[in-house]
């Protein structure tokens, strides 16, 4: 059993992007303080580096809903595992993901938290797999489109192991 990992997004690409997206995002929410939702626990590293960059304060919460489970293929089913601690009805509430794949978990989520009438709700996504999208899922701030494959780092997992990689990495098994 060999695993080889490439690195597709750098340490230093990824820390640009982030720095914009704060920018976006601190300009956008100017004399608001938006709940940034964290979806565990592939979003933490993600989140906290973008959380820093802003310039307005925020509040933070996170939800863990299932997803791959062990395997590395989606089931479709998705279960919230932990629910938010807050109440979000008429916050500004910004989702911050690691990945939009199928689209299936965004979706999902989207429709649950849209349904304790939020004031807004906008999505953040790291990574976007785009050639592999099976529902539409309307996202705001993206940092990076990669291509179909398999990737870890930078709180990505396989199997748990990878997460604390500073960069983004194909990985091959
Ligand atoms: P979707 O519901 O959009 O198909 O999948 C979203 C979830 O699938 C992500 O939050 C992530 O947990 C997982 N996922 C999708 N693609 C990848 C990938 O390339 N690498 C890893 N580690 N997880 C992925």
């Amino acid at each position: 059993m060999s695993e080889t990992l490439e690195v597709l997004l750098d340490r230093g690409r990824i820390e640009g992007r982030v720095r914009e997206l704060a920018k976006m995002i601190s300009e956008d929410y100017q004399g608001r303080v938006p709940l940034m939702v964290g979806i565990l626990k592939g979003a933490v590293i993600f989140l906290s580096d973008l959380a820093r960059a802003l310039d307005i304060p925020v509040a933070l919460d996170f939800m863990a809903v299932s997803s791959y489970g062990q395997s590395s293929e989606t089931s479709g089913v998705v279960r919230i595992l932990k629910d938010l601690d807050e109440n979000i009805e008429g916050r500004d509430v910004i989702v911050v993901e690691d990945i939009v794949d199928t689209g299936l978990t965004l979706r999902y989520l989207c429709d649950a938290l849209k349904a304790r009438n939020p004031a807004s709700l906008r999505v953040c996504v790291l990574l976007d797999k785009p050639s592999r999208r099976l529902v539409e899922v309307d996202v705001h701030y993206r940092g990076f489109e990669i291509p179909d494959a398999f990737v870890v780092g930078y709180g990505l997992d396989y199997q748990e192991r990878y997460r604390s990689l500073p960069h983004v990495g194909r990985l091959k098994l």
